[in-house]
């Protein structure tokens, strides 16, 4: 059985049509980086979807390693899986799941297990963790965070809500951080930032001002009111997403997709490519047919259609996507490329140095950020570095 299942996955490696790479020394360099622009304030990690899509396993022990102590998650499962890859060495970590506390059959009892502290965003997920609380008795229970709505209209407390709570309330749910999520961090100069930053200090005027505050997302580290606090809590420039979008990229790359030539071909003017023909050839042109398709994450909204598309570089030539994609292939031009440039076999970049995450979703009518969450589950995943970043 194990042989059996072994020799699969060897086959698996070995014919990889797309390989991801995730460059774990790339990701603690990010991480320190973000860390030192806000310190004194602690640096946390976002680790919701699977770590942005390249995974949790491999990033949680990473971080932990360069010396990030506090984790969020979206929901509890995503938190057991970051305990569990946090073992015996992380302890100490926090994991907070940030989509509330909303009581299950598991419930508080799993929280309590596996080391996780809730994110209380309304007076019900407040007196419902209190109560779990306070019937679970003795021991080491689990703490949490008070979340605080000053713009997003999505979860947490209203202000005036927040500034009235009482210590006794406070104290019952243990919490141990006050935090809040800014709207549009990553255009510094949408009035609703300095907004939200004095809404957040409004709402710590009474009763929470004895608490850690968190405010700043990844852009929230490069606003320059420097809202920080205590802790930040960056996710998509970690991953190597840009957090100034406009300015260069002060992040690494820390994901790279590659996928296979299967076929190249010359085609006459007039040819078209692909399903209901939605691209046609205004010159004899030279195709190349990539084993990637949105089935593997790449969004049909990078199709190369009406002149608009995404793209993809070989040897950092980038090479206009024809046509629509399909679900597990996708049609490059490199008509342009000197001949013998590339042929079948040969591996192009989707995502990487030169397939700029913000810069493909842009070409896709995305969001990085979507990008990284949706790459594929079917490629190859290389992982390199080991995550402390010495190299
Ligand atoms: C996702 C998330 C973050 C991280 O945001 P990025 O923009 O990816 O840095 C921080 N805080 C909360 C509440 C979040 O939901």
């Amino acid at each position: 059985m194990s042989g059996s299942a072994f020799s699969d996955r060897a086959d698996d490696e070995r014919d990889a049509q797309a390989v991801l790479t995730v460059d774990l020394d790339a990701l603690v360099a990010n991480w320190r980086h973000l860390a030192a622009r806000a310190a004194p304030a602690e640096c946390g990690a976002a680790v919701k979807a699977d770590a942005y899509g390249i995974g949790i396993e491999a990033a949680v022990p990473a971080l932990a390693r360069a010396g990030c102590l506090t984790f969020f998650v979206a929901h509890a499962s995503e938190g057991r899986r970051a305990r569990a890859a946090l073992g015996a060495a992380g302890l100490g970590a926090r994991i907070f799941v940030l989509n509330g506390f909303h009581p299950d059959a598991a419930g508080f009892d799993s929280y309590r297990a596996h080391g996780l502290d809730a994110v209380l965003g309304s007076a019900e997920e407040l007196r419902a963790w209190s109560e779990a609380r306070a019937a679970a008795g003795g021991g080491r229970l689990p703490d949490a965070a008070l979340h605080v709505d000053t713009g997003m209209n999505r979860l947490g407390f209203p202000v005036e809500d927040a500034r009235f709570l009482s210590q006794a309330e406070l104290g019952s749910a243990g919490i141990t951080l006050v935090m809040s999520h800014l709207v549009s961090a990553e255009d510094a100069a949408d009035p609703i930032n300095a907004r939200q930053i004095a809404a957040f200090d409004h709402a710590r005027e009474r009763a929470l001002r004895a608490y850690p505050a968190s405010l700043a997302n990844s852009s929230g580290i490069f606003l320059p009111a420097r809202p920080f606090h205590d802790l930040v809590r960056p996710g998509f420039a970690l991953y190597g997403g840009n957090p100034t979008p406009g300015r260069p990229n002060p992040m690494l790359p820390v994901a790279t997709l590659r996928a296979r030539v299967l076929q190249l071909r010359s085609v006459p003017a007039g040819a078209t490519a692909g399903y209901n023909g939605r691209w046609t050839a205004d010159r004899p042109s030279r195709l190349a047919t990539i084993a990637l398709g949105y089935a593997d994450g790449v969004p049909i909204g990078g199709s190369g259609i009406d002149g608009r598309g995404a793209e993809v570089f070989v040897d950092g030539t980038a090479c206009p996507l024809v046509g629509r994609i399909s679900m597990d292939l996708s049609i490059a031009d490199v008509t342009h490329l000197p001949a013998g440039a590339l042929a079948a076999g040969d591996s192009v970049e989707w995502l990487g140095p030169h397939g700029d995450v913000d810069a493909l979703a842009a070409r896709c009518g995305t969001i990085g950020y979507e990008i990284l969450v949706n790459l594929g589950r079917r490629h190859r995943r290389d992982y390199i570095g080991n995550g402390t970043g010495t190299a």
